[in-house]
């Protein structure tokens, strides 16, 4: 079933209650992204921990943080911590993100339960992490200090960005990810393309919004500049507009 996000303001966020209304005994996982891909927001503790308790012992809860290091809010729990005592949960983590090594495609998961362990394995196509992947990885875990500083200055620029896209008039919802969400609703597509003829390179999620990757500020101070340069030229309403 569909369940529809909670519109939270500008951008929407899971409806965990809505998602734990709609499991019956035919459902077998349930994925929570948390920080949401693509609308950066985050569910926090105690709505996640009503869910997990609410989800029946059978179902598994596959709770995926590619951005889990991009979070400041201490009110977003860290799913390493929940998933303790609770054999139905499981937790994504990845190195495609803050830790720069994308196009190597290595995460890894977490669970308490060995059966969870053991299905991902029977499904897994073998060598499906490279030798390569798995020494960039241990290499980017030596530098967790840099890697620390660059979401700790990603978090202060995803700020600075949030303020100046609200001073525009553009209801964005607050990020807990390394990306803002502009809900633009069936706007979006037009204005991509139209901030790509500018060379800014956006992700368009027709009909509802364009996703922004938060970059240095004079990237970003580029991007506002084409985007005001397009609102101008047409302007674009606020959200669902
Ligand atoms: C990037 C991402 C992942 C992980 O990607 P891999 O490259 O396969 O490790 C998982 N979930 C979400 C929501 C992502 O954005």
């Amino acid at each position: 079933p569909l369940v529809p996000g909670t519109p939270g303001g500008a951008a929407d966020t899971h409806d965990l209650d809505g998602l734990a209304a709609a499991i019956d005994d035919t459902t077998r996982v349930v994925f929570v992204c948390n920080p949401n891909n693509p609308t950066g927001t985050a569910v926090r503790r105690p709505e996640l921990e009503r869910f997990l308790d609410a989800v029946p012992a059978q179902t598994l809860v596959v709770l995926d943080e590619a951005y889990r290091e991009f979070v400041t809010d201490p009110d977003v729990p860290d799913g390493v911590e929940l998933m303790r005592g609770r054999p139905n949960v499981a937790v994504l983590r990845t190195f495609s993100k803050a830790w720069g090594l994308a196009g190597l495609r290595v995460g890894y998961l977490l669970a308490e339960d060995p059966a969870v362990a053991d299905a991902v394995r029977r499904t897994q196509v073998p060598f499906s992490v490279s030798s390569l992947a798995q020494a960039a990885a241990v290499a980017a875990l030596a530098s967790e200090p840099e890697v620390r500083e660059r979401c700790a200055a990603v978090a202060t620029e995803r700020a600075r960005l949030t303020g100046a896209l609200r001073e525009r008039g553009l209801p964005v919802a607050d990020s807990q990810a390394n990306f803002v969400w502009l809900p633009l609703g069936e706007r979006a597509a037009e204005v991509a393309a139209a901030l790509e003829a500018r060379a800014v390179i956006t992700r368009p999620f027709a009909g509802e919004g364009v996703r922004v990757t938060v970059g240095i500020p004079e990237e970003d101070d580029v991007f506002l500049a084409a985007l005001d340069d397009v609102l101008t030229s047409a302007p674009v309403g606020a959200a669902g507009a």
